[in-house]
């Protein structure tokens, strides 16, 4: 047998298996997976690879070749199933065999485990006692002493000991030999989480919770598996759910991971989860020490939890016997990695439950486009939960057209209504949030009279304004001369859109005097607690208004909110990019989800100059499935994903004109490549920020009906880059299906 290695070291060159012959030391117990110590190259340098697979064949005269050193101290080995998934990670989102390796090993290195040493009294008491006496007779002070706590306490910690009786470890060697006590080693694990016992209250599902539940545990204990996708409302009730579901998981013997978006990581959650499971739960965190991600680890691995939770990475912990993984809010863009390899935790989770007979759940009030058309086409069991568990109703909304604010003179950001509804709302003494949408950059241009956006005549995404007046497509590179008025009414209101929060935090205290404000942005949270601790007071009544980005969508319940509004719903919709009107739909759904979650209706006034848009009106109306209808045939008739298939090439480097050249060449020969009919090829095209530290970048999309396709023209492209001294100095990154470019 010959042991077929990955050598860690990244670069394309080196991205294949080396033999190695197996000396007869390691013959027994050299598994896939392990990490091993290797001579390479021309030096035999001392290298480090993984075992990836064994060959009953050498690859070439065995005499050349080289053995095994050892295996590599303190290493982790990968498990042969996530060997195989880091395979299919290669294959399928490019990128090296030892990058993939490396992903589904999120701890590298062992971390001492914490030990606990107890000294226990084993001599009987009379024995002791004489002892004692003849120990105070000799004046053996200090063997004395610890021999007389030990008739008081007959389990002492050993630290404890040793620094309150003020003993050295000879004592207490001394007295082990002698066969009066003995020294016993626990491990202990560092533990994140305070572990609560909590008392659960029983809970009665609703009818359409009940449904979900028994669809799934049906389907599992006849053996099949597969994916769920759970679409319910906020506030519907789909956390009890999937606790459910790992119930059943957890009965057949088998584990769960719960992957939530790092933003919504909250102890909250994690407490809901230890009513339930008690113990039997952990977490893991970015802010977590490595010490503590080990045990975390080790503790899943061992099969001493049932329930990880974290965000994507935590899709690799390994587990005794793997059965569900569920993936909450999995329309989050932060489940794509942006990393090579630019994995998507989704996709990879479902392989990873195919190789390891798991089952998988997705869960959202709004899915992605590509999980409810898997949906549409079979692949997924679509799980609904249409009304909120409280009888509480959604909440009221209302769109405000800021087109007719101008005409009536009303230059300010707040629409009359809103302005009214919280002087309402302070009235009152209840709550408003101010939502303000930051995931749209600022580049686009609207006329603020009718409403009307520059738009690629070609790809119908918004064009962005570029330095030198022009005006950019960032899919294709279509330009045209920065428009002073706008082309459909000629009004010279038109340009740029531009609000920060801490201008509308002005105006907000400008407007309303005597209002409490909290603002929360980048700039407020910086601190390691600063998100938490903001809607920590917010949450206890701290303030009258929040005002902030994305980031106060999510996570904490605030009973006291009756209003939300948002401003400016319009910077997301026209953002450079063709998922602009799904995210649109989903931040302002989530949005709106976070009024009258207590006891008081909710009320939401969305702000836009495009109050006909679809995102905006099904997101008023709560109406995914009419969202989902128009987005899906604007995707079909542009050919954007999951109607198609896309693959994004970024190219950078210094010199700008070699940029170009590149990317013109790389061009012609994709077209050659996609000249059969099944791939087209768009740009290139400068992204949004075109140069950052004197890097240029270009990107390029390739599109196919099929994703070998892509996989296959990326191979070709590959080879295409490497025989080609044209793109040296330049990184050239793939990246399929994109999601934050
Ligand atoms: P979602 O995740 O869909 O927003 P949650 O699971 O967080 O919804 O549920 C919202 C609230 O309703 C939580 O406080 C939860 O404990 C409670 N809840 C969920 N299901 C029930 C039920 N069947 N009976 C009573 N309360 C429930
Ligand atoms: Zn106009
Ligand atoms: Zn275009």
């Amino acid at each position: 047998m010959y042991a077929d290695i990955i050598i860690d070291i990244t670069h394309e060159k080196l991205d294949k298996i080396f033999q190695y012959r197996i000396p007869d030391k390691l013959k027994e117990d050299l598994r896939i997976g392990m990490e091993v110590v290797v001579p390479f190259g021309k030096g035999n340098k001392e290298t480090k690879g993984y075992v990836v697979s064994f060959s009953e064949k050498p690859g070439y005269d065995p005499e050349k070749m080289k053995e095994i050193l050892c295996v590599a101290k303190e290493s982790m080995a990968i498990e042969a199933k996530l060997v195989a998934l880091a395979a299919w990670m290669k294959e399928t989102y490019g990128g090296t065999m030892i990058q993939s390796l490396k992903t589904v090993l999120p701890i590298k290195k062992k971390e001492k485990i914490r030990q606990k040493r107890t000294l226990l009294l084993v001599s009987d008491r009379e024995e002791a006692q004489k002892k004692l006496d003849w120990y105070l007779e000799k004046n053996q002070k200090a063997r004395a002493r610890l021999l007389a706590a030990l008739l008081d306490s007959p389990r002492l910690e050993y630290d404890f000991a040793i620094k309150k009786l003020n003993l050295s470890a000879t004592v207490v060697k001394a007295l082990e030999e002698q066969g009066i006590l003995k020294t016993e080693v626990s491990q202990v694990y560092r533990s994140p989480v305070a572990a609560r016992k909590q008392s659960r209250r029983e809970i009665c599902y609703t009818k359409e919770q009940e449904m979900a539940i028994r669809r799934f545990r049906e389907d599992y204990d006849r053996g099949e598996r597969g994916t769920y996708l759970v679409h319910g409302v906020t506030g519907s009730g789909k956390t009890e759910v999937y606790m459910a579901m790992i119930q059943k998981a957890v009965e057949k013997g088998k584990q769960a991971i719960v992957l939530i978006p790092e933003i919504a990581l909250t102890y909250q959650t994690v407490m809901r989860f230890q009513r339930v499971f008690g113990e039997r739960v952990s977490i893991l965190n970015s802010r977590m020490s490595a010490g503590e991600r080990y045990d975390q680890m080790e503790l899943a691995r061992t099969g001493q939890i049932d329930v990880m939770i974290g965000p994507r990475s935590a899709l690799f912990t390994l587990f005794p016997d793997l059965g569900l993984i569920i993936i909450d809010e999995e329309h989050e863009p932060s489940y794509k990695s942006e990393q090579v390899p630019r994995y998507h935790a989704r996709e990879t989770a479902i392989y990873r439950a195919k190789l390891e007979g798991a089952s998988v759940v997705l869960g959202s009030a709004t899915p992605s486009l590509e999980a409810y058309y898997r949906c549409r086409k079979g692949e997924y069991v679509l799980l609904e939960l249409k009304s909120r568990v409280r009888e509480g109703n959604l909440p009221h909304v209302w769109i405000a057209d800021m087109r007719e604010e101008l005409k009536k003179g009303n230059r300010s950001i707040f629409s009359d209504q809103l302005r009214e509804l919280i002087q309402d709302r302070l009235e009152k003494k209840q709550q408003t949030m101010l939502f303000i949408n930051r995931r749209g950059y600022a580049g686009f241009i609207s006329c603020r009279s009718c409403g009307h956006v520059v738009k690629c005549p070609h790809c119908d995404v918004s064009l962005s304004v570029h330095r030198g007046g022009r005006m950019v497509c960032h899919y294709c590179g279509y330009e045209e001369k920065a428009v002073t008025a706008c082309p459909v009414c000629g009004s010279v209101h038109i340009g740029g859109f531009r609000a920060g929060t801490q201008q509308i935090e002005e105006m907000a205290a400008r407007e309303f005097p005597g209002a409490r404000i909290l603002r929360m942005d980048a700039d407020t949270t910086r601190n390691k607690d600063g998100h938490e601790k903001i809607l920590e007071a917010f949450a206890d009544g701290g303030a009258d208004i929040l005002v902030g980005t994305q980031m106060i969508v999510k996570g904490h319940d605030f009973p006291g909110v009756t209003l939300v509004g948002i401003l400016a719903a319009d910077m997301s919709l026209y953002s450079d990019d063709y998922r602009a009107g799904e995210r649109t739909f989903q931040l302002l759904t989530q949005a709106a989800g976070r009024a009258g979650r207590g006891r008081e209706e909710g009320e939401v006034v969305i702000q836009t100059y495009s109050p006909e848009h679809y995102s905006i009106q099904t997101a008023a109306r709560q109406d995914y499935c009419a969202f989902y209808e128009e987005e899906m045939s604007y995707r079909e008739m542009m050919g954007y994903p999951p109607a198609a298939e896309l693959l994004a090439i970024l190219m950078t480097g210094p010199d700008e004109t070699k940029l170009i050249l590149a990317a013109e060449y790389l061009k012609g020969f994709a077209e050659r490549l996609g000249a059969a009919g099944q791939l087209a090829v768009i740009g290139p095209a400068s992204p949004y920020v075109g140069k950052v530290n004197d890097v240029y970048r270009r990107i390029l999309y390739l599109k196919s009906d099929k994703y070998d396709m892509l996989i296959k023209a990326k191979d070709k492209l590959e080879q295409y880059i490497e025989i080609n001294t044209g793109f040296k100095d330049m990184r050239i990154q793939f990246d399929f299906n994109p999601m934050n470019l």
